[in-house]
């Protein structure tokens, strides 16, 4: 084989730049692009023929290098991160964007977000504002606390409170509190990244009124209490509630903080999903601080909300930290729009996106799977299509125990790996992302909303199954 014959035979870059379809992606792109380009799949080229032993391999990568520049430019000006289908059933996917936002409110943060706005500004008084205002009010009706404010998100809420109630000082928790939650954030590092010192009582399973009263000293600052979001801790167990520690800490003087994760503002075991704490639970049994995710089962933008007791938030309001930790307009638009629906529940559970999947029920799950069975049965793909009841999750640290009775659409590919389809449709244009369980692709239809239907048969149609 005559390598040097090959190199020869890669075209120079005037004779690319001259190519018909290069000079198409040049007139809708830019130069610099095209050249970068260019330059990098010749590159490749040039390592592909060093390294091959197979003649004709060589010479078909090389007729290949002009739509291999071509398929190069466009990746680089196609946006990466793109809307996916979620059929794996878990309402909060942290590594699908966890509460998806409705489109109604995303339309005002548009407006909002394409222009000026007054983020910063108080239009009545013609001066400075604060960025809490849009939606401070809203909190501190719908939880009956008496201020509030917000920061990137629930982890970082946890550092601003402690690092401003806190530093220098001690803080008292129970072990059987201490906990991880995904992506490696542990609130024992985070408190030591806020300089407060944990101390830390009771046992996993076991924690006493007694033993926080007996670690109180002259370093303590508050009393912390962490919901256990991702976990339970079940059989021999006792936990101090809250209306026992507000009581000891008022003795002493100490705020008493808690860290909700999730922060449910209505009840859910209305819709059978196990009662679980909401933030105005937290409120009424006297917490002088909580703090809870915006886009956990509250259903909102990503954020850290804090609430509570006003010197104590005027406190964090002024912490340098809080400079670092501020919310973009963004946030604080879809923030107010949010907790407006709460102002009605009957709204909130409409028009939120994740508080409609969780208590949509079972019969319209059911009605909708055999609807999307049916249109996919018809594309005549080379799968068996069915339907079966399957369990939904809440996910994203919340509710860890809870299941929600759904419905999958089933798919049985009959000539490739049930791997290989579903390697094919995480690579669609419109990617979806299902459940596998052995022999069967699922897509649990609580998470998949009745106008991605469309998209979802239009997709497999032309896959070519
Ligand atoms: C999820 C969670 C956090 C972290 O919240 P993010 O908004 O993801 O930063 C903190 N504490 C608890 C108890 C949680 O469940």
């Amino acid at each position: 084989m005559d390598k040097n014959m090959l190199y020869r035979s890669i075209p120079k870059v005037d004779i690319l730049l001259g190519d018909e379809r290069v000079q198409e992606l040049i007139d809708v792109y830019s130069k610099d692009t095209v050249m970068e380009s260019i330059h990098t799949e010749t590159d490749r080229l040039r390592g592909f023929i060093g390294q091959c032993e197979d003649e004709s391999e060589a010479v078909a990568q090389t007729e290949l290098l002009v739509p291999h520049i071509v398929r190069a430019v466009k990746a680089m000006h196609t946006p990466n991160m793109r809307p996916v289908i979620n059929a794996t059933g878990t309402i909060l996917h942290t590594n699908l964007g966890r509460a998806p936002i409705g489109r109604e409110h995303i339309k005002r943060v548009a407006e909002i977000a394409t222009g000026y706005s007054n983020l910063e500004y108080n239009l009545e008084a013609g001066r400075r504002g604060e960025r809490y205002s849009h939606f401070e009010k809203l909190l501190c009706k719908i939880t009956g606390a008496e201020a509030a404010m917000a920061v990137n998100n629930n982890a970082a809420a946890v550092m601003l409170i402690l690092s401003s109630l806190a530093k220098g000082g001690e803080v008292v928790v129970s072990r059987g509190e201490l906990v991880e939650i995904g992506g490696k954030f542990r609130i024992p590092d985070v408190m030591e990244q806020s300089g407060a010192v944990l101390v830390e009582v009771g046992t996993t399973n076991k924690t006493h009124y007694d033993d926080y009263e007996n670690a109180i000293t002259e370093e303590t600052k508050a009393l912390l209490k962490v919901h256990t979001s991702n976990y339970r801790i079940v059989g021999f167990t006792d936990t101090v509630g809250i209306d026992e520690l507000v009581p000891l800490a008022k003795r002493y003087g100490l705020p008493v903080v808690e860290d909700l994760g999730s922060g449910v503002l209505i009840d859910l075991s209305k819709y059978g999903i196990t009662y679980e704490p909401t933030v105005q639970d937290s409120i009424r049994r006297g917490a002088d601080v909580v703090c809870f995710s915006g886009d956990k089962l509250l259903g909102g933008p990503q954020a850290g909300i804090i609430i509570g007791k006003k010197k104590y938030i005027d406190r964090m309001k002024k912490n340098q930290l809080t400079r670092a930790l501020r919310i973009d307009k963004f946030t604080a638009a879809t923030l107010e729009l949010v907790l407006q629906e709460y102002l009605s529940e009957e709204k909130a559970v409409q028009n939120l996106p994740v508080l409609r999947m969780i208590t949509k029920p079972y019969a319209e799950v059911e009605k909708e799977a055999r609807a999307l069975a049916r249109s996919l049965r018809r594309t005549n793909i080379a799968a068996a299509v069915g339907t079966e009841p399957c369990e939904s999750q809440i996910g994203g640290g919340s509710l860890p125990l809870e299941r929600i009775p759904s419905m999958a659409v089933t798919i049985s590919p009959e000539n490739i790996s049930v791997a290989e389809l579903e390697e094919r449709m995480r690579r669609l244009p419109v990617p979806i992302i299902p459940r596998t369980v052995n022999d069967k692709i699922l897509l649990d239809v609580r998470t998949v909303e009745r106008h991605l239907f469309g998209t979802i048969v239009k997709q497999f149609q032309e896959m070519g199954l």
